[in-house]
């Protein structure tokens, strides 16, 4: 590997080891934050990437320094051959982690334990069953965390990634953080971003000085611990002495953490985005159907890669529905 010309090194030296792979824009729910009211058009399946296409993308994202593969969606574990995908890209020298909704993940998690899986994020935005349904438009709350229970028995290390938003489950922090006290799971509190399609405005955001508040109102500040956060890690860590599990804030609105920032994605038709926040893509999938090589369009994606949430470094330009609407759902990103 020549890091020296390292393709995934950019302007502003930041070396991207960290993919992330939609491999749908399918899910078996309907989150009101995620996928827009009214739906969204799904490509037709020639215009997905297959397994086979997928293996070697990421093939070549290892080959140039890639170390960490994370699988998203929609949901990634409705796609009929996602036991094939797992089983492909455990052949390949990085982690390799996925973020599901934990719906059918009783049906994976002997492929998980196969294939080396050790991290699963589970988006849970809420411990109350009506909630649950009120925000995913499904009635699945008891599988979910009958799921999350069964992750935790099999030793699996557990992410909780909870979408905060005034006026429904911001009342829920403290909640969260006590089912950290029994449960060795690290529970992520996420202040609500803006993608095409989700109505988001700054006022429906709970912040990161907001959790800190309830937190600081919920546990005594003695008992408040701040843990040290990993390299290019996107939240702050905290716990609860004697707690078994953890909390953090994922606070890309008010805190960006875009300095470390070691995250590409791919989306489910094999596009690039060099930034979650960035509107502007490139199409690996075609280029690779056309038997052409990918590294050349993925050097000068990195290469334009801005500096801070694509463009848009002041909550000025982030509150700008405009911009929004140029960048896709999150449905089609996968977080
Ligand atoms: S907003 Fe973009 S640059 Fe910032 S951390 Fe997220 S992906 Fe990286």
């Amino acid at each position: 590997m020549n890091r020296t010309k390292n393709i995934l090194t950019d302007t502003f030296g930041r070396e991207h080891t960290y993919l992330r792979i939609s491999l749908t824009e399918r899910c078996n729910l309907r989150c009101t934050y995620c996928r827009p009211a009214d739906g969204i058009p799904l490509l037709p399946k020639s215009h997905l990437m297959n397994f086979e296409e997928i293996y070697t993308i990421a093939k070549t994202f290892v080959n140039h320094g890639v170390t960490k593969i994370r699988l998203t969606g929609g949901e990634p574990l409705v796609r009929k051959d996602a036991h094939l995908i797992l089983e492909k890209l455990a052949t390949l020298p990085v982690e390799l982690a996925i973020t599901t909704n934990a719906v059918t993940v009783d049906r994976f998690v002997d492929s998980f334990k196969k294939y080396g899986i050790e991290t699963i994020n589970v988006s849970l935005d809420s411990l109350d069953p009506e909630k649950f349904k009120q925000i995913t438009r499904r009635d699945y709350f008891r599988k979910v965390y009958a799921n999350i229970m069964l992750l935790i028995d099999y030793g699996f290390k557990v992410k909780l990634n909870t979408v905060l938003m005034k006026g429904f489950n911001e009342d829920e922090i403290v909640n969260f953080i006590k089912f950290t006290k029994g449960h060795p799971v690290t529970v992520r509190f996420i202040e609500f971003m803006p993608f095409d399609g989700n109505k988001w405005n700054l006022e429906k955001m709970v912040s990161y000085k907001d959790v800190m508040t309830s937190v600081n109102n919920g546990f005594s500040e003695n008992r408040v611990i701040r843990l040290q956060d990993a390299p290019n890690d996107t939240s702050k860590n905290y716990k609860i002495e004697g707690y078994l599990g953890s909390f953090a804030i994922i606070s890309s609105v008010t805190n960006p953490f875009c300095d470390t920032c070691n995250r590409l994605r791919l989306t489910a038709d094999g596009h690039l985005k060099n930034c979650l926040f960035s509107a502007a893509e490139s199409d690996l999938l075609t280029t690779l159907r056309d038997g052409k090589s990918i590294e050349p369009v993925i050097r000068k994606a990195v290469q334009l890669k801005l500096k801070m949430r694509g463009g848009m470094n002041t909550l000025e330009k982030l509150k700008n529905p405009e911009l929004h609407e140029k960048n896709r759902s999150m449905i089609t990103i996968g977080g």
